[in-house]
């Protein structure tokens, strides 16, 4: 340790064992916070297990309190972050949005019957500027509550201001804390309010609360509190005014007890501004759109930078002992790159039409439950900061969706599945209920216009299961189908279903990750670090073993990694002559230009389709084994 305190050198709860140091419990706090409750001259610090989820406490003077808090807070962490983008670029960003400054962050209150079950004891604060919240604190024990010298407060008297505008600080009476723990622990609601690093996608998603949050709670549940609170008030008028022999009336008018009209034109009010005001939806698809702020820093070389993505890593697992190599997951990493590519694609379409109207409808409908989400996120015991990026990727997925339906109705040339068959729209004219294989190829071959549409690609890609058995190999350079190269980007928007879409995107993230470690183990032998080459490997070797997992074939060319279609590979060993090849491809291709003309054959039986078929009969040929779509008018074809 840094400081002359230890903290919880091992976790005692049962069967866990984990062991903690100075890095890792660091670590432990970027994770899942940190809490730290102090009263005169004690103190108790509590954090999270990352492996066995439970929370563990120490006590420690308050002084001490004090050191680890601001060694946790102060102590400089060179961060750089680490992504790559469409091209698979490594960009490095100078400063990631995670600062080693630890925030006090408890936005909302506790529920009432949990704060009476458990004597805790609070107030909260609104950011005011003259007056500093350790003021605050000392009025409300003057004031209220004397005793509360005695108890343990949450919040640690400091500098770092609280990164949102309402807090609550709680106090706990000493002979309740066990319990309060074991209502964590049973219950996975956060009794203690954490500390946490700041992060900006934290900050921004607390900026929004002023929308729906009066004091810590919601709108309706303050109302409600509220109605509650004056009804019980009235009662108590009511003893008295019969005690007094007064008029109980007057005494009502008096107190001006049953007056909740402001709270009823702020809900109103507000209400109105997410219907109206234009900043709401702007700040709520900043959010949204936010790029994930990976974590890691110059001695761990972006070893971390997977945190954003995955709340938990280390459930169940030995969380390790020293931040650098252990905690390296190659298999982690990659879902990593999936999950970042996705979000890129979704951001970009989402900003290109963000003046939409049913973009700005869908960012006011969802606002509310969006925060009531983050609410019981963090009130959550197993809150973290990967949660709350997953909160509200779900929510750019939504966003994401809507905007492909609403781009399919503008459009006046769109082509995409519906149930069973498909949906072509044609200078404005739908046409629905498409079947048959041969509208896939067209969607193919649509999708890339003026290039070549190999029928064994198709074909390899899509045929049916059955066929593939008889198939006999390509030879590897034969074989220019989308799964190779540039031909994968070009492809990028056409989906023919989602199971296929999903498997093009994950042999892509595959391509690229194998591509980054590749450079980089190069990078590594020219520098002559042999550490950092053994370690390339060791991570190369780990994604080969997952493909191998996962039974895709694959072949390793310069720093490349080619997958090979399935047929081929299949197939391989089966095949022999070149006549038979011969045959083969003839069957293919016959095939593949029957599905093709039975296809056009049921736009030709539409006949408010002629212009459709006019269009697809000119422009799509025939040529060497593959189709070619050359369209001279201006046409863009909308396909998701
Ligand atoms: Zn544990």
């Amino acid at each position: 340790m840094h400081t002359d305190v230890q903290i919880a050198p091992e976790c005692p709860h049962k069967g866990c064992g984990q062991v903690f140091n100075d890095t890792n419990f660091r670590l432990a706090v970027y994770l899942n916070g940190v809490f730290f409750l102090v009263k005169s001259d004690k103190g108790i610090i509590g954090f999270t297990c990352p492996k066995c989820q439970k929370t563990i406490t120490n006590s420690a003077s308050y002084n001490d309190v004090l050191k680890i808090k601001n060694w946790l807070s102060n102590t400089f962490v060179d961060i750089v972050s680490c992504t790559e983008n469409e091209k698979g670029e490594v960009i490095l960003n100078p400063k990631s949005s995670f600062e080693p400054t630890l925030n006090y962050l408890s936005p909302f209150m506790l529920k009432d019957e949990i704060v009476d079950e458990l004597s805790i004891d609070y107030f909260g604060s609104t950011h005011m500027d003259d007056v500093s919240i350790a003021d605050e604190i000392l009025n409300h024990i003057n004031q209220t509550k004397p005793e509360l010298k005695d108890w343990y407060c949450s919040f640690v008297g400091d500098s770092n201001k609280p990164i949102c505008k309402f807090r609550t600080v709680y106090w706990f009476d000493e002979k309740k804390i066990s319990a309060c723990l074991q209502y964590e622990n049973d219950h996975g609601i956060r009794i203690f309010p954490r500390y946490h690093y700041h992060t900006g996608l934290m900050e921004s998603v607390n900026s929004l609360l002023e929308f729906n949050y009066f004091m810590g709670k919601t709108f309706d549940q303050a109302k409600a509190d509220h109605e509650k609170d004056n009804a019980k008030a009235l009662d108590v008028i009511n003893a008295c005014a019969e005690k007094t022999n007064q008029n109980y009336k007057n005494l009502v008018k008096e107190s001006e007890v049953n007056n909740t009209a402001f709270l009823t034109k702020i809900i109103k009010q507000n209400q109105e501004r997410i219907a109206n005001d234009p900043v709401i939806p702007a700040k709520f698809l900043k959010v949204l759109t936010s790029a994930p702020a990976p974590l890691g820093n110059l001695l761990t070389d972006g070893v971390c930078d997977y945190l954003w993505s995955e709340p938990r890593p280390f459930e169940d697992k030995d969380f390790p002992e020293s931040f650098v190599d252990e905690i390296d997951d190659t298999v982690l990493r990659l879902r990593t790159h999936e999950k970042f590519n996705k979000h890129v694609k979704m951001a970009k379409r989402v900003h290109e039409n963000q003046n939409k109207q049913y973009v700005q409808n869908f960012l006011r409908g969802k606002l509310v439950k969006f925060l009531e989400g983050y609410e019981n996120l963090m009130q959550s015991n197993r809150f973290s900061y990967a949660d709350v990026w997953q909160l509200k990727e779900n929510c750019l997925i939504d966003l994401y969706e809507a905007v492909n339906r609403g781009l399919r109705d503008d459009m006046p040339y769109a082509m995409h599945r519906e149930g069973e068959g498909w949906r072509i729209v044609f200078n404005g004219k739908p046409f629905s209920g498409l079947r048959g294989k041969g509208f896939y190829w067209i969607y193919y071959i649509i999708s890339a216009p003026g290039k070549k549409v190999y029928y064994r690609d198709l074909h390899a890609q899509f045929g049916d299961k059955e066929q593939t058995e008889k198939v006999i190999a390509i030879e590897e350079k034969d074989v220019k189908g989308f799964l190779i190269g540039e031909q994968l980007s070009l492809s990028d928007d056409a989906v023919y279903s989602n199971r296929n879409k999903e498997e093009l995107e994950k042999r892509q993230s595959y391509e690229n990750i194998y591509k980054k470690l590749s450079f980089e183990k190069a990078e590594a032998i020219s520098k002559g670090d042999t550490t950092k080459v053994d370690r390339k490997i060791h991570e190369i070797n780990k994604v080969l073993k997952h493909l191998d997992g996962e039974n895709l074939k694959y072949k390793l060319k310069d720093h490349k990694l080619i997958f090979e279609s399935k047929d081929t590979t299949d197939t391989k060993d089966t095949t022999d002559t070149k006549e038979a090849t011969g045959t083969k491809y003839k069957i293919i291709n016959d095939k593949i230009k029957k599905n093709y003309r039975d296809a056009m054959g049921k736009i030709k039986s539409i006949r408010e389709a002629k212009d459709l078929y006019t269009h697809f009969s000119d422009h799509i040929k025939s040529e060497g084994g593959a189709f070619i779509y050359t369209p001279h008018e201006d046409i863009i074809w909308h396909l998701d």
